[in-house]
């Protein structure tokens, strides 16, 4: 059935391999795999598990988590929350959570609480914002920092595993020497105020793993986690392709169903588009266009491209896109399937949408 998403296990296991060599070979870090851009993808999930270089397995969706952490564990894996808890799924995190990243000395107490009540002690990273002004305690808040440090040291439930920062989310702030050094500055004064070893000071995403092979990442950051530079083989800071990789381990493949000579300009007034938004046309004069059976339902028509070069996507609405297929060499037909390259954004939604078949290749 289409629309469908080709996955290349074996091109993500050699980007998997790829970023293990630049991030634990030469990086000297632990390496956390990211799973949620594919919506923890079984098949995926099952690859990561046969890896001996993937430490973590770790999402931000509990939910995800859910699904794998019993094969996780068997495979010797640990897994990692990525979002910081809500109290409401506080319980679930004690259930399934290994490490599990946090801010708020409230979800802290009530953690440990439900894991005494599980008699479990759970592990928790301190996330520290070093200027993206996403989540975790200001860097320039030391105060507060060593207040939750120590409050936390002396929980019964709690074990105090580490720190961490996510940068280039929110803010866009792009991870260097300078900003990553405070971290781990940040993870020195504690482990002297408080007489502890840190077992992870996590420098950040996909975004961080540029730094390693410039010899720029600061000593003492000891994990990364990686999503999109394993599943789409790019660094995120500066958009490179990382040695080794590959970027088309995902193919998106949709259906012709209308293909008409029609002009560039709507005919009337113009309104509002099926969004909201007020849409921009150029005159190109009579086109050739093909319509495929998938919208902004399924993927992101900013975030894919199509593999004939020829093709021009020119927009869509919830559940058809519209391509200029004027100059296409090939010569398109009703029932033709266009194929596409996704990026982050084409590759979440598809992989999330149940409208879209997941076909393993
Ligand atoms: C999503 C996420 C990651 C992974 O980001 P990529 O850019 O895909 O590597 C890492 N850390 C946190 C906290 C995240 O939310």
């Amino acid at each position: 059935m289409y629309p469908r998403v080709l996955i290349d296990i074996e091109k993500l296991r050699q980007n998997l391999k790829a970023v293990s060599g630049i991030t634990k070979t030469r990086g000297g870090c632990t390496l956390a795999i990211v799973t949620k851009g594919v919506c923890a993808d079984p098949e995926v999930v099952r690859m990561i598990c046969e890896e001996p270089d993937a430490d973590f397995l770790a999402d931000s969706r509990i939910a995800n988590i859910a699904t794998y952490a019993g094969l996780a564990h068997e495979s010797g894996k640990q897994t990692l929350l990525l979002r910081i808890p809500m109290h409401a799924e506080l319980p679930d995190v004690v259930k399934y959570v290994d490490v599990c990243f946090v801010s708020e000395i409230s979800t802290i107490r009530l953690l440990n609480a439900e894991a005494a009540k599980a008699g479990k002690v759970q592990k928790i990273v301190l996330m520290i914002d070093l200027g993206d002004l996403r989540e975790g305690i200001f860097f320039k808040d030391r105060d507060t920092i060593h207040e939750v440090v120590a409050e936390a040291l002396a929980m019964e439930n709690i074990e105090f595993f580490g720190i961490g920062v996510n940068l280039t989310c929110y803010g866009a702030i792009i991870p260097k020497y300078d900003n990553l050094s405070q971290l781990v500055g940040i993870g020195r004064e504690i482990e002297e105020k408080h007489g502890i070893k840190l077992q992870m000071v996590s420098g950040g995403n996909s975004s961080s793993i540029y730094l390693i092979d410039k010899g720029e990442l600061p000593e003492g950051i000891t994990n990364l986690r990686l999503g999109e530079a394993f599943l789409l083989g790019n660094d995120t800071a500066y958009g490179e392709d990382l040695p080794g990789t590959t970027g088309d381990a995902f193919v998106l493949e949709a259906q012709i169903v209308e293909l008409k000579e029609k002009p560039s300009l709507p005919i009337g007034e113009v309104g509002l588009d099926a969004f909201g938004q007020k849409p921009y046309y150029e005159d190109r004069g009579i086109m050739k266009r093909a319509i495929i059976a998938i919208g902004k339902q399924d993927t992101d028509l900013d975030s894919m491209t199509p593999l004939d070069t020829d093709l021009e996507l020119m927009g869509g609405s919830s559940d058809h896109i519209i391509l200029d297929v004027t100059r296409a060499k090939r010569d398109y037909k009703v029932g033709d399937v266009v194929s596409f390259t996704l990026g982050y954004g084409g590759m979440l939604k598809v992989m999330t949408s149940p409208y879209v078949e997941k076909v393993y290749v």
